[in-house]
């Protein structure tokens, strides 16, 4: 950053901030991770200078030949992951993604099911405030409130009732695997279509720790950037009888030129998690998490369903007399990033909430181990239930020196 540092000293100062903050804080929000160096070449690369709009070989504009070099891996290289009929690596994020499904397969009114936002889903699965809740008749299903476990009996129920165009499954909090299967079952059933938004698990499921949603769903959404461990973006897999249908809701439907840079960026992701490094780092992000669990439930903290079978936890604070706005502002303060959450049936709104989500992926891409979460359990509970934040911040110290971030590159002086 040699460059940016003379023509924009502003900028790099608050990159460069960003970056300290990054080296000192233990992340745990469970939606982020930290990129490869090589991902982060692709992105900061001259292929932003191009459009691009089209398809490989269907290009709008002159001078894409190596473009659709870099295009057409990333369509192969994902395909493989997932053992997918058709991929669009264009999306610019899992929000447009979804949109982009919806657009191509439905008309604005047509009804579809999603999950209940604060009880696990995603904002662009039918809530009011979002696109997808203003255009669409959505119908929510949501939890057990005994188990905390997706309630199939329910889905099914509210699929029979209101005979839905269109299924989604898929989450962005909650702990336990899904059952693709008894919900594209629960489609068939009645009709619908079955959509997997399977952001948060893409990781899981590329390791095939995780039932792959290709076998089942019609349309698979993700973003490229949790636990796949990539750039900030979107991906659609689909049948084969539904690509064009796709394509053209991508571009031109919602979008124009894609981002090259981010595509390559992808395609490159895609290498690194077809690897076996990246089977063993996806093991030990279910291991991390499992051991969180456990170490935070010996300190008392409640944790939804229990436990956990994936990257993540949610913890119900409701017994430690603390809101999740508090509780991620504490935790902030001894260097722990987390994000506030609402639990199912939450007594407080959005904003203050009474539950917090822990992930374990990028504390594991920075090298932590089972022993290191339960430092991290430790620090934790020092802050919250004890009020040591110093002890607390300690702790977190020694675990960031001992695992720097990047440590075999100077990325900022
Ligand atoms: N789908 C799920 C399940 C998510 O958790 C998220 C992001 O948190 C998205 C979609 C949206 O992704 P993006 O922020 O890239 O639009």
């Amino acid at each position: 950053f040699e460059n940016l540092k003379n023509t924009d000293p502003h900028i790099y100062k608050s990159m460069k901030k960003e970056l300290e903050r990054q080296e000192r804080n233990i992340e745990l929000i469970a939606s982020e991770n930290v990129v490869s160096i090589s991902v982060m070449e692709a992105m900061g690369s001259h292929l932003t200078n191009k459009y691009a709009e089209g398809y490989s070989g269907k290009r709008y504009y002159g001078g894409c030949e190596y473009i659709d070099e870099v295009e057409t891996l990333a369509i192969e290289r994902l395909k493989k992951l997932f053992n997918a009929e058709h991929a669009n690596v264009q999306p610019h994020s899992g929000a447009n993604a979804n949109l982009e499904v919806y657009f191509a397969m439905l008309e604005p009114g047509d009804t579809i099911m999603g999950m209940n936002l604060s009880q696990g889903g995603h904002l662009t699965h039918g809530s009011p405030v979002s696109i997808s809740g203003k255009y669409f008749n959505f119908h929510e299903y949501g939890v057990n409130p005994a188990t905390g476990i997706i309630d199939y009996d329910e889905v099914r129920k509210i699929a029979h009732e209101v005979k839905p165009k269109m299924i989604v499954a898929g989450a962005s909090a909650y702990p336990r695997e899904i059952d693709f299967k008894k919900f594209k079952e629960i489609a068939d059933e009645v009709g619908a279509l079955l959509m997997v938004d399977m952001a948060h698990i893409a990781g899981l499921v590329a390791t095939r720790l995780h039932q792959n949603p290709c076998e089942f769903a019609d349309f698979v959404t993700s973003t490229t950037h949790k636990t796949l461990r990539g750039p900030r973006g979107g991906i659609i897999l689909c049948k084969e009888k539904y690509a064009k249908a796709i394509d053209k809701a991508v571009f031109p439907g919602i979008q124009g030129g894609p981002l090259e840079h981010i595509i390559a960026a992808k395609a490159v992701c895609f290498k690194e998690a077809l690897s076996d490094e990246f089977k063993e780092y996806k093991l030990q992000v279910v291991k991390n998490a499992k051991t969180l669990a456990n170490e935070l439930i010996k300190r008392k903290f409640k944790l939804l369903t229990d436990g956990t079978d994936n990257h993540l936890i949610l913890l119900d604070l409701t017994n430690k007399n603390i809101t999740g706005k508090l509780a991620e502002s504490k935790l902030d303060e001894v260097y722990i990033t987390t994000n506030k959450n609402s639990i199912p049936f939450d007594k407080n709104g959005p904003f203050v909430t009474s539950g917090i989500r822990l992930g374990t992926p990028a504390v594991t891409t920075r090298g932590m181990k089972e022993e290191d979460m339960k430092l991290i359990a430790e620090a934790i509970d020092l802050c919250i239930t004890h009020d040591n934040k110093e002890k607390a911040r300690e702790i977190v110290v020694g675990l960031t020196e001992k695992y720097p971030l990047y440590k075999e590159h100077k990325i900022m002086d």
